[in-house]
């Protein structure tokens, strides 16, 4: 594991109105690494993660991107997005087309990929999800699992330095949620950076090499996996895996 800091948190603030939802958070993640983040509901993890490619702006503070502060707009703006993949919850797939073009429309839109190479690349990576003998299907043709594993192509595809998981298996079927868990645990194997936000213990406890645990917008604690599920520091976090676990 190298410890080349690739995206970093300094003192990041944001509000929302009078709500505070992101206090002095400070975060380094490094190139390789995976770090899950956990949190009740409403402690801030989705805008976290919308703050590290710019889906939200914030207050105060600064993130730095493989050392460059995050751009504003514009051609860098655009060059970010593709640097930070995103996986959502409800995997956002675009209806009208195909699996192979759900893949192909950013390497081709944004990087000017030409076609034959978008579509070879995106045949290795639907093969690497386990997915590519659906390639010519529209996502409604699909099962959840396999719809959230086209959503993983999809970001792959802008060959991200980081990939972000908000909450990537929270809408899918329990009998899905292995098969999405999975293809996340050979990315981190792969040596893909992820910040992933997860319910999914055993997902943090197996793949983590760090857990942080959020609450009312602050990081109340970051640890090991090993540390954290069998002896938690903050009472805060005490409390939280006494409900979950
Ligand atoms: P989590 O992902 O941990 O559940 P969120 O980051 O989604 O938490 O939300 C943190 C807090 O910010 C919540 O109280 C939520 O209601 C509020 N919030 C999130 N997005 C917005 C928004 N666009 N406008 C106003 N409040 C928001
Ligand atoms: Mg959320």
């Amino acid at each position: 594991m190298t410890s080349t800091p690739l995206v970093v948190l300094e003192n990041v603030n944001k509000h929302f109105g009078d709500l505070h939802v992101l206090r002095d958070i400070n975060l380094t993640v490094n190139s390789g690494e995976v770090v899950v983040v956990i949190g009740p509901s409403g402690s801030g993890k989705s805008t976290l993660c919308r703050t590290i490619n710019r889906l939200e702006t914030i207050d105060s503070g600064e993130i730095r991107l493989d050392d460059q502060p995050l751009p504003a707009e514009g051609r860098a703006l655009a060059r970010l997005r593709s640097d930070v993949g995103m996986v959502f919850q409800s995997f956002n797939l675009f209806a009208h087309k195909t699996v192979l073009q759900n893949v192909t429309l950013g390497p081709m839109k944004v990087l000017r990929k030409p076609r034959g190479e978008a579509e070879a690349h995106a045949m290795e990576l639907l093969d690497r999800v386990r997915i590519g003998n659906q390639a010519q299907k529209y996502p409604a043709q699909l099962s959840g699992g396999q719809q959230q594993r086209v959503a993983i192509a999809r970001a792959l595809a802008m060959s991200p330095k980081v990939i972000l998981f908000d909450e990537p298996t929270s809408a899918l079927d329990p009998e899905m949620v292995q098969e999405v868990l999975d293809v996340m645990t050979d990315l981190a194997k792969d040596g893909m950076t992820m910040v992933v936000v997860t319910h999914e213990m055993g997902f943090a406890r197996r793949a983590a090499n760090r857990v942080v645990f959020m609450a009312d917008g602050e990081i109340v604690e970051e640890n090991t996996p090993d540390e954290f599920f069998t002896n938690p520091r903050s009472e805060r976090a005490q409390d939280f895996l006494s409900k979950i676990l």
